[in-house]
């Protein structure tokens, strides 16, 4: 198996927690206040719903929680350590090692095959050196994980020659491969047809259940919401319960 090398002893509880976060953005003259102090919390192998209307600030708060960007005020904890506040190498690593994001327009590497794809996380992770001690064993999980979403028959495809669906199942085998905790999928099913969009749904479903995976899906559709365990809801700048 590969050696994951965590950041954070992945045992903490709650898996992830938000506290009292606030983000702006400079608009015209002034600010723009997306998130006014937000409380929002994650238990292992829990599976929780963002809702809310378009720009209530869903992808913002993913993007805070997944360390794409900084909170103004407030916190972001990872089983129990504080993480928004790290350098960033340390930040970088920790996106590599323990969580995985997906994004509703996929962000494929166009010139890489679907199993590259999947293996660009380990490629960035290993010195030289290392990788190839743990390619046999990277090729095997990043092969399997293309199975396991039924992409078995299109490991040496580019995205161009996928269907929408397929290329989503890849960028959830990229997520998966380094073995993270948490998922956080952003209106992963928004660009597909109802069917592809509901073998992502059950994709994401079973491996929750199965895995054990933690997942935060933001969505604005309230029925693919209700898949999860519990659903919240961004209005104002603030969480409030379904
Ligand atoms: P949602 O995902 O719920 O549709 P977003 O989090 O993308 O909402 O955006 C929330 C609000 O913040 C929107 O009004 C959007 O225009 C604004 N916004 C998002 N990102 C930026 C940015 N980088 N600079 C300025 N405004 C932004
Ligand atoms: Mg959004």
């Amino acid at each position: 198996m590969i050696d994951t090398n965590r950041e954070i002893d992945p045992s903490g509880t709650p898996l992830l927690q938000v506290r009292s976060v606030r983000k702006a953005y400079r608009s015209g003259g002034g600010m723009l206040e997306v998130l006014r102090g937000v409380d929002f919390e994650v238990e292992p192998a829990g599976f929780v719903s963002v809702i809310g209307q378009s720009g209530s600030g869903k992808s913002t708060l993913l993007h805070l929680m997944g360390l794409l960007d900084a909170p103004d005020s407030g916190e972001v904890h990872l089983a129990g350590t504080r993480i928004d506040n790290l350098p960033t190498a340390r930040r970088d690593r920790l996106r590599n090692t323990d969580i995985g994001m997906v994004f509703q327009a996929y962000h494929l590497l166009p010139e890489l095959s679907a199993l590259e794809n999947v293996l660009s996380p380990l490629l960035v992770r290993f010195s030289i050196a290392d990788w190839f001690r743990h390619k046999a064993d990277a090729r095997r999980r990043a092969e399997s994980l293309l199975e396991r979403f039924g992409l078995g028959g299109r490991l040496h495809h580019k995205p161009r020659q996928l269907s929408g669906g397929e290329m989503q199942r890849v960028a959830i085998a990229r997520a998966l491969v380094g073995q993270p905790r948490l998922l956080l999928a952003d209106e992963p099913t928004g660009n597909l047809d109802e069917a592809s969009g509901a073998g992502i749904l059950e994709a994401l479903c079973e491996l929750n259940r199965s895995d054990g995976l933690s997942i935060v899906l933001v969505t604005h559709d309230q029925s693919i919401a209700r898949r999860a365990d519990r659903i919240v809801r961004l209005v104002a700048g603030r969480v409030e319960n379904v």
